[in-house]
């Protein structure tokens, strides 16, 4: 069975770090007959420059037709002055949207080669492999809000919060299925002592939870949750959570994590999914090869699992990741005395040869 696979470099960076994964997914292709077919599309200020807009309709309807997308950055200083609505970021938002890419996976797993990059002690970093599951099309940054109104002569503004139980049971089951591709526990994370969203989100979690009795699940306030992610992270398999909450405790778990540059995540969508590592389009290193392209790498390994079903090839990917860190391989930005000092290109070539 063929699978087809849009690759949307995108702007920065972004050119570097997608031929890097393609490179490796070519080489898993090889060893495991996936049968991949790579098509190119143009988003963000590439397209922008091109076309006039972030995001042309050729790109969405590509993906659209598509098994997977597997996307680079979008981004930079020379787009600064553009119209809000054309940014090169709004490409982003606006395959959330065309997609319905309604949840985000940000895995953070700690290399053992990597331990001593997390600010956090080595004893409490080490063993860290949890996946933070957030809602991502629904919550307090799509209700309804309110800049400013007087209120008995005293301006204020409002955001409202709202979830509905299948919003809330399309989510639980997908961390459902994700704790069961792992070690089968999942942490529910909400604010169900002071917030009505919170108890519905945890009464319908627990309902979905009914379907996946070899799932463990726990619940956790999210003031909890931020601290028990400095003092214990490895204790987490999966934790899902609304789209506020998932925003920050996403960014905390990613500063456990020691690097910007190794990171991946995935944003799953009824029909396609995308791709992309979780960093930006760096303009400040692009054009020089020397862009770490493990998190697109690692994103292309998702891209294997949960889009295509080829358990073998992206456990393979992620081994060879694993052993070119373990022999020493490290780009500009996780160079150490002792290591070798490698390109992006390089470093692809070191990963794909280890698949
Ligand atoms: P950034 O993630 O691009 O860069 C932050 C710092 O991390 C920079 O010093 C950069 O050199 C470094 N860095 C990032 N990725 C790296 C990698 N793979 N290897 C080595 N070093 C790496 O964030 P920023 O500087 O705040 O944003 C730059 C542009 O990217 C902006 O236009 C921003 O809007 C955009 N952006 C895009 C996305 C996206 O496309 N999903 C996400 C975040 C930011």
């Amino acid at each position: 069975m063929s699978h087809s696979i849009v690759v949307i470099p995108g702007d920065g960076i972004g050119q570097e770090i997608t031929t890097a994964a393609v490179q490796v997914l070519q080489a898993a292709d090889a060893k495991f007959g996936l049968d991949l077919h790579f098509t190119y599309q143009d988003a963000g200020g590439t397209a922008y420059d091109k076309y006039g807009t972030p995001l042309p309709e050729e790109t969405l309807a590509a993906c659209r037709a598509a098994d997977a997308v597997l996307f680079g950055a979008v981004g930079g200083n020379q787009w600064d002055n553009v119209e809000p609505s054309l940014r090169p970021e709004k490409a982003i938002l606006g395959l959330r949207k065309g997609l319905g890419l309604y949840a985000n996976l940000r895995p953070v797993k700690i290399e053992p080669a990597l331990v001593d990059y997390s600010p956090l002690k080595p004893e409490l970093a080490r063993g860290v492999d949890l996946v933070i599951v957030r809602e991502l099309v629904g919550g307090i940054y799509f209700g309804e809000r309110c800049e400013s109104e007087q209120h008995d002569g005293v301006e204020r503004a409002w955001d409202l919060e709202n979830y509905s139980v299948p919003e809330v049971e399309r989510i639980a089951k997908l961390a459902f299925q994700t704790a069961q591709l792992r070690r089968g526990r999942v942490t529910s994370v909400d604010k169900a002592n002071v917030l009505a969203t919170s108890r519905l989100w945890r009464r319908t979690v627990e309902q979905v939870h009914a379907q996946y009795a070899d799932v463990e699940l726990q619940h956790l306030y999210v003031d909890n949750c931020a601290m028990q992610l400095a003092v214990r992270p490895a204790q987490f398999d999966v934790i899902v959570t609304g789209n506020l909450f998932g925003d920050i405790l996403s960014d905390e778990a990613a500063v456990v994590g020691g690097s910007i540059g190794m990171l991946p995540s995935a944003s799953i969508g009824a029909q396609t999914s995308l791709y992309e590592p979780i960093h930006g389009s760096a303009p400040d290193i692009a054009g020089q090869g020397i862009a770490n392209p493990l998190g697109t790498i690692l994103s292309a390994a998702m891209l294997l699992r949960y889009s295509l079903h080829v358990e073998q090839a992206a456990d393979a990917v992620e081994a060879a990741v694993r052993q070119a860190l373990a022999d020493g391989y490290r780009t500009v930005d996780l160079w150490r005395e002792g290591c070798q000092k490698v390109s992006t290109e390089a470093m692809a070539e070191a990963v794909a040869a280890r698949v």
